[in-house]
């Protein structure tokens, strides 16, 4: 496989060839499945924290083969549920204080990243999030009053004169707690640094299976004390796991490089994220290099969560989207867009994000972040890094610490539900768009995805 074509961000690394097989067969102190953000981070805070352990990584492909090396590239603080939402089941300090480490994690991740001196292209220039209709108003004030209330938030609201020149703008909210960053460069680079700290990595190793004290691949069983399942997306091809998560798509495209004097001009400051207030999500970013890096939702769930990588280009969500685009910017209708892939995140039947660890078993498993994961993962880490060193912490008191989320349904019950909310979101848009109003079916979708 040429790991270069994965995504436009990998096209951009110089060295993806798989890593020699490490001779350490273990036993280990910890195994972890899976070489991506939730995997890596978690294994480089426990060797900071205890240089002593040791720490095994099995991916089956190579690290940040995927959604790590893949995304958006938005570090942001968004979580899977809504603060309001999280405050209603947790109560309104819980909200506060999980809003709060989200928004230090973006800060964390570029200190951290500085300190390992791993340049991921980090820029901390924030979210602008366009709001294109009264339906859309709606949502941001609803959005401004729940940040206001819980008194954490600097979201501010933008007058339609300094927001993006996009179309149709009635303004728009800023959300400073947001870092672009290259993805591939990031998740590479934490490769390299769990190797300095004595971590190993076993690549083109599948995980077969995981149990108390071992983590069964394709190249025969391995020890480990505490064994984790970082494998988000890809959970459910585990044997034993294909109702714990959901694999959805998003899909990307980027643009030729694009001269500063336009970008400025469309009131896109250097390194800034955007997106606007729609249901079925989308997210932008200029790159370091200054194109436009844009993607979004919609591409079909597959029957029995089938993962292949055909499945990561669709013709018709890639055309959708890149007409999305220049929807938001006709300025672009003569650029040329240079390269379209796409990759699966993983989604629990809650749309609840959690990282837990069994003390009992010493299994331990982080993920089903909703395509929140670049800032959440590292959150994820922390905390998973803190619970196996027996640590309590501020970060193992979170309220998502622990939680567990129930099964998907079997199939075809499964299908019917995970592609009912996708359409539901493009048709909530549609009838938004026409109406100007905020509809039932986005108030049902919005209750049912965590998006309240
Ligand atoms: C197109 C796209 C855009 C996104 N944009 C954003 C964004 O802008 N901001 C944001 O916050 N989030 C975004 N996300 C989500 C974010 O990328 C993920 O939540 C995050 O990267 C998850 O990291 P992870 O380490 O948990 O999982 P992954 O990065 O998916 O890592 C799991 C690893 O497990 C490996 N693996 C799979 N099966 C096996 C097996 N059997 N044995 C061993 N290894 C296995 C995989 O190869 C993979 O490397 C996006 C996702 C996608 C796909």
């Amino acid at each position: 496989m040429d790991f270069s074509q994965l995504s436009f961000w990998h096209s951009q690394i110089a060295e993806l060839t798989p890593r020699a097989i490490p001779s350490d067969a273990g036993p280990f102190d910890v195994g972890i499945a899976g070489a991506g953000f939730s995997g890596l981070w978690t294994g480089i805070y426990l060797l900071r924290a205890n240089p002593n352990l040791k720490v095994a990584i099995f991916e089956k492909e190579i690290a940040g083969f995927g959604a790590s090396g893949r995304n958006g590239g938005w570090c942001s603080a968004l979580f899977p549920w809504a603060p309001d939402q999280l405050a209603e089941k947790y109560g309104k300090e819980a909200a506060k204080q999980l809003r709060t480490a989200m928004v230090d994690t973006v800060q964390e991740v570029g200190r951290i990243t500085k300190e390992l001196g791993i340049d991921c292209d980090f820029q901390l220039s924030g979210t602008q999030y366009l709001i294109r209709s009264e339906a859309q108003r709606i949502k941001a004030k609803h959005e401004l009053a729940a940040a206001e209330e819980l008194g954490v938030d600097q979201l501010r609201k933008v007058s339609p004169e300094l927001a993006p020149r996009a179309t149709k703008v009635l303004g728009s909210v800023f959300d400073p707690a947001c870092a672009s960053i290259q993805p591939a460069k990031l998740v590479r680079g934490l490769a390299e640094s769990f190797e300095k700290l004595g971590g190993v990595i076993f690549e083109k190793t599948e995980v077969l299976g995981l149990s108390e004290g071992r983590i069964k691949t394709s190249r025969g069983d391995f020890m480990a004390e505490y064994v984790v399942d970082a494998l988000e997306g890809y959970r459910s091809t585990l044997r034993g796991k294909r109702r714990d998560s959901i694999p959805i798509y998003s899909l990307m495209v980027v643009t030729e490089v694009l001269p500063e004097e336009l970008l400025n001009e469309m009131g896109l400051e250097p390194g800034i994220t955007f997106a606007d207030y729609r249901n079925l999500v989308i997210y932008g970013q200029r790159t370091k290099d200054n194109r436009i890096a844009f993607g979004g939702r919609g591409a079909p769930y597959h029957f029995g969560s089938s993962i292949k990588p055909g499945y990561d280009r669709n013709d018709r969500i890639h055309d959708q989207i890149e007409g999305v685009l220049l929807d938001l910017f006709p300025q672009l209708s003569t650029v040329k867009f240079e390269q379209r892939w796409g990759g699966a995140l993983g989604v629990s039947r809650d749309w609840m994000a959690s990282v837990r660890l069994d003390p009992k078993s010493k299994l331990g498993q982080a993920g089903g972040y909703v395509g929140d994961g670049v800032g959440t993962s590292n959150l994820a880490g922390r905390t998973m890094a803190d619970l196996i060193l027996g640590l309590s912490t501020p970060l193992t008191k979170l309220c998502w610490v622990q939680h567990q989320s129930p099964k998907w349904e079997f199939e075809p019950l499964r299908f019917i539900a995970a592609r009912g909310a996708l359409l539901g979101a493009d048709i909530a848009d549609q009838i938004e768009g026409v109406t100007g109003k905020r509809s039932l079916i986005s108030k049902i979708i919005a209750r049912l995805t965590g998006k309240g």
